[in-house]
């Protein structure tokens, strides 16, 4: 048995997918098979109970309260913080804000540390490969100070251009704010070897983790970024609940992001001193309840560990991209040599939209469309992908029916 094999082996799909109670039901009168991961996961029974039992048990605003159900709920708030301390390695929990969501991760530090730190004619380097939320923040940010944006390029087979990364470096570059797992191809960006280059010519990095957090190991520290952005709803947890790491000493130096409760020390009408890190960018009452389940699903993960879970998904994205090349007409769109367990792509004279909506009739879940990425859509000149993204908890049987769908519906729409 290989390596990858035995990990593989340590996944025991069926038993995991009873954990989760919405792949139980139909859609359309079909068994649901679920294969929009990449958007959102679906959640297990763990993180759905610990929803319940906060309501249930200790709902209660946080941070201020001296009754127990107010201690109790802080205590739980807090522990979240740890479990994500733990699960990117940060070196303190004052480096964990939590936010809404990646969006409101990129957005904090566009208006805050990049806000101060940068003036007109500085530069910022995204990726052609980038998520809206990874661009438009920083158009409104050159829009306002004069900076300006450059684009690493995206190659034929869907990786990032390094040498014309290397050539847009300078010391005009101040800060670079780059995808680790674009959410449209599937690719894993070097984002390693791309925050040390980016340091030797004295800029900071942030990497969007929206996509690899639930897939890669992370590890801040080992990464050196400056910061890192991921949201819960993408690691089987729950929706409206984000973090973004930054390093303490940037953290102390920026401004707050909003202002209000919470995020003070002291309030007068002669002046306001902020609150320690990190509460100083947490303003008014945080989504609790979603914070303290987001625990749930990161022992989830834990307990199954990225290895057996990437090892799992590896061999379904091995098995599918097989499959899906048998389909005449059919052109994966992202064939980089690292991929996580993503496929996009496109198929002659149909429109993927026509694919989504005849395989949701047969119960199968795809994505269709831009993918948030419309840049990455142009520069393949194509209007958008229809897009299969699994998890730990698909299998091949699922795959199997994903590609005899696909061959009808084709068939249906040709
Ligand atoms: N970046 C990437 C790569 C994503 O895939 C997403 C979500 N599709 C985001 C950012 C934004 O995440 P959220 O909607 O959770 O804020």
């Amino acid at each position: 048995m290989t390596a990858a094999a035995s990990l593989e082996a340590m996944i025991d799909v069926h038993a995991l997918r009873q954990q989760f109670p919405i792949l139980a039901r139909e859609v359309k009168g079909k068994p649901l098979v679920y294969f929009d991961n990449a958007a959102t996961s679906q959640k297990p029974r763990l993180v759905i109970d610990a929803l319940v039992n906060y309501y249930s048990q200790f709902n209660a605003n946080i941070h201020r309260g001296i009754h127990s159900l107010a201690e109790e709920a802080t205590a739980a708030y807090e522990a979240t913080r740890e479990a994500v301390r733990a699960f990117v390695n940060a070196a303190s929990r004052e480096e964990i804000v939590f936010t809404r969501g990646t969006t409101e991760s990129i957005n904090l530090v566009a208006y805050t540390w990049a806000r101060q730190e940068l003036k007109a004619g500085d530069e910022i380097i995204v990726s052609g490969m980038e998520h809206h939320s990874n661009i438009v923040p920083w158009q409104m940010l050159c829009a306002e100070k004069g900076t300006v944006l450059k684009v690493i390029p995206v190659t034929d087979n869907g990786e990032l251009d390094m040498d014309a990364f290397r050539k847009l470096l300078s010391q005009r570059t101040k800060f670079v704010s780059v995808v680790q797992v674009s959410n449209a191809l599937g690719t894993v960006n070097p984002v390693q070897q791309i925050i040390r280059e980016a340091h030797a010519a004295g800029a900071k990095v942030l990497v969007d983790g929206a996509q690899s957090a639930v897939h890669l190991d992370i590890d801040v520290q080992a990464l050196d970024a400056d910061f890192f952005a991921f949201s819960s709803h993408k690691v089987y947890g729950p929706t409206g609940v984000g973090v973004l790491y930054g390093k303490k000493e940037l953290l102390l130096a920026m401004p707050p992001f909003q202002g209000g409760g919470e995020m003070i020390k002291q309030v007068s009408f002669d002046g306001t001193t902020y609150a320690d890190l990190p509460y100083k960018f947490e303003a008014g009452t945080p989504n609790i309840a979603d914070t303290v389940a987001f625990k749930a699903a990161i022992n989830f993960v834990n307990s199954i560990g990225k290895a057996a879970i990437r090892a799992h998904e590896n061999d379904l994205l091995a098995y599918a991209s097989e499959r899906l090349k048998t389909i005449p007409g059919l052109r994966i769109i992202g064939q980089a040599k690292e991929k996580v367990s993503v496929i996009s792509f496109v198929v002659d004279k149909v429109h993927p939209q026509d694919i989504g909506i005849l395989l949701d009739n047969r119960g199968i879940a795809v994505r269709t469309g831009h993918h948030c990425a419309q840049p990455l859509m142009q520069r393949f000149g194509i209007s958008g992908t229809t897009r299969a993204s699994f998890a730990l908890y698909n299998t091949r049987e699922e795959i199997d029916a994903l590609v005899s769908g696909l061959e009808k519906v084709i068939k249906m729409l040709l």
